[in-house]
């Protein structure tokens, strides 16, 4: 086949394109990104060589990488897996990640350190190396097959694609370093010293033998005058002494072994030795992936047994919703050659699992007891998981107790996040609910009327902002025996002596008000339940709350926006008997309940109400037409 010249996909060229115009201050992880690429790809052969006999044959895994001044290049070949032709384009030159393009978009708003924190969370593997070179060459040899091919990018728009010689399988990589990095500046990478120490800084504990060409000096003319020698210890962090281990060294371990980009925010390492061995070494990373709550997101952790790795990925061992951990477990009482299915039935498996979930639940009551800084961030990260895993455990009581104290809300009162039994810690004695209101964010539900009374009497509310709040709410149903109730249902009544008066008092201008109620509701049709006086409004003169078993405005609002119109809820217009509005109201209905005046202020003021939900009404332009009428009156 001739040479192809094909485009990188858009979303690739604009990443590609963040790389080369480095907004990276770390130039030196290119070489820890290939490297890893580089082992994974030698744990795909050996575990395809598992059951294809035919790869098998004498496979002495290896990982090069020789610089070379004269040329200016380093080259990075390993014997692993390789690429068919078909690999190198969708693996090279697209990327699968769900929410791309939102990322990109974000990365493009943001400044350039925000964006370095950004790209931290995303990831770019081996684009990476083009923030040292101008030009990438990479020739792959599936194995199995006998056809390479060659790809060749600048890291511009395009790149070349074309048949290659190759003797064995595998990948090499030859960057052709930009001219910054060959010694005139801060870095010298054609340097065999300075790259020993990259590796033995980066990829210590890759577990293949990382090998550099060394030369020596004052040798006989007959024996060579370069060695080759393995740079990494190859010696499993994990295998080694907690109490031995710098933060350091499990940092930099996190980030080769599982391609994180910042240190993680917590890490747990943890051996036992009962009915079933094992070690884990596992951490919370310091950011949520892009996609981790899309479905292309694979979570699960790496699977080892004796040290050798098994397969990545192990879903397993953690419930769904801890789909945020990474790391790996390690156990001798796991069989070498275990299929997923077999891994799904082991009972050892479920065993660590189990001891896992609790270990990190722990560390997290503890985090969030001794370290609420760290606990807030990374209640801002994963937060979403946890209310997730509240919804998750709905028949499992146990479980859910062991969440509850865990969730964090914004409240009316503190300005910063509070766990549910601070909040019940401040609730006066005469409070007997926990109130709670959903709503876009904070500033939505403040401004919302009902407010105004509870702000007075100096009540806190809880705020749900994120869709899956009311979900967990729902699911947790009490707190500390205390129900939760929400502000913006109809069931909803404050506690305090003031506020049963002026219920009382409502109550008794309702039972007169009878006829005037119906009609307002006739005038405004089905689109309410139900249209009554209230008492939770001050100078408020409408607002909408839904019925008690209704889903809330906010929750048919999420629905809808997914196209779901399962969940409707069911509105109830309230008046506010206090406001002059009503008196006019009043005054129109003596006229006559079928007047044009009557019937126009019915119905805008149930469209204020939808506005103050942020709802647009049926009819705006209508809408725009009484108001201006009104304004000009
Ligand atoms: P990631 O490693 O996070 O998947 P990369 O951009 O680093 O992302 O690599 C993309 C894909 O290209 C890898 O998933 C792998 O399938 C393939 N790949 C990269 N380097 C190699 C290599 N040395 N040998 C075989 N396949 C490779």
């Amino acid at each position: 086949m001739p040479v192809e010249k094909l485009q990188f996909q858009a979303e690739t060229k604009r990443l590609l394109d963040l790389v080369v115009n480095s907004i990276y201050t770390n130039k030196e992880i290119f070489l820890r990104e290939l490297i890893s690429n580089a082992s994974d790809a030698l744990d795909k052969l050996r575990i395809e060589s598992l059951t294809n006999n035919e790869l098998a044959d004498d496979f002495e895994p290896e990982i090069f990488v020789l610089p070379d001044a004269n040329t200016k290049t380093i080259t990075i070949s390993d014997n692993g897996i390789g690429m068919t032709r078909d690999e190198v384009i969708n693996n090279i030159g697209t990327i699968a990640k769900s929410g791309t393009k939102d990322f990109l978009d974000k990365i493009r708003e943001s400044s350039n350190a925000a964006a370095q924190e950004l790209i931290g969370q995303f990831g770019v593997g081996f684009y990476s190396a083009f923030i040292v070179a101008d030009k990438v060459e990479l020739i792959t040899r599936k194995a199995g097959t006998d056809s390479a091919v060659k790809w060749t990018s600048d890291g511009t728009g395009e790149y070349e694609i074309e048949d290659a010689q190759k003797d064995n399988q595998g990948t090499i990589i030859v960057l052709h370093l930009k001219k910054e990095f060959c010694g005139d500046d801060e870095y010298n990478f054609t340097d065999v010293y300075e790259l020993e120490r990259l590796i033995k800084k980066y990829s210590d504990f890759v577990r293949y033998p990382i090998k550099m060409n060394f030369e020596v000096k004052d040798k006989p003319e007959d024996e060579p005058s370069i060695e080759v020698r393995t740079v990494n210890s190859m010696k499993p962090l994990w295998t080694r002494n907690k109490s031995e281990i710098t933060r350091e060294e499990y940092d930099e371990f996190f980030k080769q072994q599982l391609h994180e980009w910042e240190a993680p925010l917590e890490i747990f390492h943890v051996k036992a030795e009962g009915t079933v061995e094992y070690t884990a070494l596992l951490c919370i990373p310091k950011r949520a992936a892009q996609n981790l709550y899309y479905s292309d997101y694979e979570a699960g952790l790496q699977l080892y047994s004796r040290h050798v790795f098994i397969m990545d990925k192990c879903k397993d061992f953690l419930p769904d919703w801890l789909r945020f951990m990474k790391g790996l477990v390690d156990s001798p009482d796991l069989p070498l050659n275990i299929s997923r299915e077999i891994l799904q039935q082991s009972v050892g498996v479920k065993v660590i699992g189990k001891a896992l979930e609790k270990n990190i639940l722990k560390q997290l009551s503890k985090m969030l007891k001794d370290d609420r800084d760290k606990y807030q961030e990374f209640w801002t990260q994963f937060g979403k998981s946890i209310k997730i895993g509240v919804y998750n455990s709905m028949f499992d009581t146990k479980a859910k107790d062991a969440l509850k104290d865990l969730l964090l809300f914004q409240t009316s009162k503190e300005g910063k996040f509070s766990t549910l039994a601070e909040y019940v810690e401040r609730m006066p004695d005469f409070q007997k609910q926990i109130y709670i209101a959903a709503g876009k964010d904070a500033a939505a539900i403040e401004a919302l009327p009902q407010m105004e009374l509870i702000r007075e009497r100096g009540l806190e509310v809880i705020y749900l902002t994120d869709p899956v709040d009311e979900f967990t709410i729902e699911t947790l149903h009490e707190y500390a025996e205390k129900h939760f109730q929400s502000i913006t249902k109809e069931n909803f009544e404050l506690d305090d002596a003031e506020s049963q008066k002026v219920k009382a008092e409502v109550e008794e201008i309702a039972k007169t008000q009878g006829d005037l109620l119906k009609d307002v509701k006739e005038a405004i049709g089905d689109a309410v339940k139900e249209v009554r006086l209230t008492s939770r409004l001050k100078s408020g003169a409408v607002c909408l709350v839904t019925g008690a078993d209704s889903p809330s405005l906010t929750m048919e609002k999420t629905f809808a926006a997914m196209n779901n119109p399962l969940f409707k809820a069911t509105q109830i217009l309230e008046l506010n008997p206090n406001h002059a509005v009503f008196h006019k109201l009043e005054n129109l209905h003596a006229q006559g309940k079928d007047s044009s005046e009557f019937k126009d202020l019915c119905t805008t003021l149930y469209s204020l109400a939808l506005l103050i939900e942020g709802i647009m009404p049926n009819n705006p332009a209508d809408l725009a037409n009484k108001i201006t009428d009104l304004l000009t009156r």
